[in-house]
């Protein structure tokens, strides 16, 4: 097996990713690293939770340190545009965490939060620049920063920013940089426009991809729980008396369920906290950071606010509200199955939900394990799924069309985790 040692990492490095506990190169790394350090430009089709991340970032590190620091105000080496304030945030801490022992600064810009700190460090010099592309022009508009010796430029999920309407602030800031510079493209998806815009800014790339560490459906112990509307606080507090319900992410369909399920929590003694578009960022943030560390047990979200989130150990996913696109259904338990470990992932189903379910279990090609006999179960209850139909959902049989695991990495994620049982305390049913 490759270690991070047969990568030619250098020792600032080592030890940096040892004290973030990596045991070993991600498919990714192995893959990435490699070429990056060489100096050429890559095409990643790779999505997050792959340790994308690292896979970059590292080899930008040894780059900077290798090059020497500069004399004099430190003028922004590399650069990594990313589209979400979440993603940047968690990008500019990894940088931070793997470069700890380098001495090269990072720091990372973002709208919806005052300008002036981002603006101080900017001024006192960074060597590693981590934007989104609307505040990161903002500042460039206003004098603040000067690409003139970066010698790096990574885009971070390119698709995201298409969807997100951000392509023409990045064509903008490529028009920005250096000419002569090593740029390298990540996106889970390659659609033409993505293809065109790679092929307009990359140089005679290495093209490389990697699957997902593991189908989503595969890993996450999935089940249902028949419950009519009234009765889902009284559901969503029964099941926090169970403490394998570590760190949950709850989910609803509306900004004002967010709070109110974050209310009701709290006053059944949960700590617990809301993330949604009406908060200010840095409510946001804190909420964020506060889960992150455990300090609260429990964050309600909205389908945009969990947009990129990135927290690890995610014991739990609930769909208060179950919702009507099966793809963010994906989306949302995908939370839980970071880095191929495995999770929980809950679902309510009260009788207008029905069809959205019966959609779901459509697109994963699986039936969730019906949990019954729960204290609040609805009396519009469907009949028990058949002996074939709940062997079908059983972890770990394959869904029919499933994706197959990328070699090694589900090898490689297996024990960073506890498996989770199911709420109730119960296995699943094999
Ligand atoms: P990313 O795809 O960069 O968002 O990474 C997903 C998660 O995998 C993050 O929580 C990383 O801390 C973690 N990770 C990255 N590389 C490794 C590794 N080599 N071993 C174990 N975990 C890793």
């Amino acid at each position: 097996m490759t270690g991070f040692e047969d990568l030619k990492l250098i020792d600032p490095l080592l030890k940096a990713v040892k004290t973030e506990g990596y045991e070993s190169p991600t498919p990714i790394q192995e893959q990435a690293i490699p070429i990056v350090v060489t100096g050429r430009d890559l095409l990643g089709c790779a999505q997050t939770g792959t340790g994308k991340t690292a896979a970059f970032a590292l080899p930008i590190l040894q780059r900077l340190y290798r090059g020497g620091t500069p004399e004099g105000k430190r003028p922004i080496r590399a650069l990594t545009l990313t589209p979400t304030r979440e993603l940047a945030a968690q990008i500019g801490e990894s940088f931070s965490a793997y470069g700890r022992h380098t001495g090269l600064r990072c720091a990372v810009v973002f709208g919806g939060v005052g300008q002036a700190p981002q603006a101080a460090a900017l001024r006192r010099g960074v060597d590693i620049l981590v934007a989104t592309p609307g505040r990161l022009l903002d500042l460039v508009y206003q004098g603040l920063i000067d690409f003139g010796a970066l010698e790096v430029f990574v885009l971070d999920e390119a698709d995201r920013m298409l969807d997100m309407g951000f392509i023409t602030d990045v064509q903008r800031i490529v028009s920005l940089l250096p000419e002569k510079r090593q740029t390298l493209f990540f996106s889970a998806t390659m659609p033409a426009q993505i293809r065109s815009l790679a092929n307009n800014i990359l140089n005679d790339p290495e093209y490389m991809a990697v699957a997902p560490p593991c189908s989503t459906v595969e890993m996450v112990d999935q089940s249902a729980y028949f419950v009519e509307k009234p009765q889902k606080p009284d559901l969503l507090a029964h099941l926090f008396k169970n403490n394998e319900l570590r760190r949950v992410l709850i989910f609803t369909r509306t900004k004002y369920g967010a709070d109110k399920v974050a209310r009701h929590l709290t006053r059944n003694r949960v700590r617990a906290a809301a993330i949604h578009g009406d908060k200010t960022q840095n409510a946001r943030t804190a909420a964020l950071d506060a889960f992150k560390r455990g300090r609260v047990r429990a964050l309600v979200a909205t389908d945009i606010a969990s947009r990129g989130i990135d927290v690890e150990d995610v014991t739990h996913v609930i769909n208060y509200d179950l919702p009507n696109e099966p793809d963010s259904y994906v989306h949302r338990i995908g939370r839980t199955a970071r880095a191929g470990a495995e999770g929980a992932a809950i679902s309510f189903c009260d009788s207008s939900e029905r069809a959205f379910l019966a959609d779901i279990e459509r697109t994963i090609r699986m039936h969730l394990r019906r949990e019954l006999g729960h204290p609040h179960q609805s009396p519009k209850t469907p009949p028990p799924l058949t002996d074939l139909e709940s062997r079908v959902g059983s972890r770990p049989s394959k869904p029919a069309g499933a994706r197959t695991p990328s070699t090694g990495a589900r090898k490689h994620f297996r024990g960073r985790r506890g498996k989770p049982k199911s709420a109730s305390g119960k296995q699943p049913a094999k």
